[in-house]
């Protein structure tokens, strides 16, 4: 068996143990649609989902039910409505810059290819990815956060440390079909396992499978 079968083989034991470890493993995000999840993963970078959804879900609720909405509200109330959120100030220009090209380009929906949500500023392939997978069905997306990225490190499943090239390693090594869950119990698994300091190898499903024997000493 050549290295790379094996190392395939390693990754679909390791999807069948996460599985059935996080049957119910979805996006920590709340969102009702395409444009509730782009908002919310903007809002999301260096600030925790939990405080994004604290922020947001009323405001989705009562208030921001289009991009129309947002423009309407206008920058100041928008920055003052997202200001317990980091970087508040950047944020909220992006997600107006990003409702005025919705509203211009896309007559106010969210497009939902690779290529054109890229082309929104502000918006990289993992949030993309993330908005493709949860809210368009795409099942072949691999979702590199810093959950993912850790974790699939430690399990030797790629040497990279560039998001890109981790994604592309990944989808060498998962079915098309599975990526999409896949990303997500790698990233409850970093969540409540393999955390960044101090993961828990005494108790994770994958000790044996898991070449990173320095941790678990
Ligand atoms: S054995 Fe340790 S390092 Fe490896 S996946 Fe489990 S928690 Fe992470």
């Amino acid at each position: 068996m050549s290295e790379n079968d094996k190392l395939k083989k390693r990754a679909a034991e390791i999807l069948k143990r996460l599985e059935k470890e996080y049957p119910a493993a979805k996006c920590h995000l709340e969102f009702r649609n395409p444009f509730e999840l782009l908002v919310s993963t903007i809002l999301s970078a260096q600030c925790t989902d939990a405080r994004v959804n604290m922020i947001m879900t009323p405001l989705y609720e009562n208030k921001y039910k289009s991009p129309d909405d947002i423009l309407a509200d206008g920058l100041e109330n928008f920055r003052e409505n997202i200001k317990s959120c980091n970087f508040f100030n950047n944020k909220a220009k992006s997600v107006l810059a990003i409702c005025n090209i919705l509203k211009k380009d896309y007559n106010g929906k969210v497009p939902d290819s690779l290529e054109e949500l890229t082309k929104l500023p502000g918006i990289g392939r993992k949030s993309a990815n993330v908005i493709l997978g949860n809210c368009f069905g795409k099942k072949d997306v691999i979702i590199v956060d810093t959950h993912f990225k850790r974790v699939t490190g430690r399990l030797g499943l790629t040497d990279n440390d560039e998001p890109e090239k981790i994604e592309a390693d990944l989808k060498k090594l998962i079915p098309p079909a599975k990526q999409y869950v896949f990303s997500h119990v790698i990233g409850d698994h970093g969540r409540y396992v393999c955390g960044a300091r101090k993961p828990k190898c005494g108790v994770c499903v994958l000790n044996d499978v898991c070449p990173s024997d320095s941790l678990k000493k």
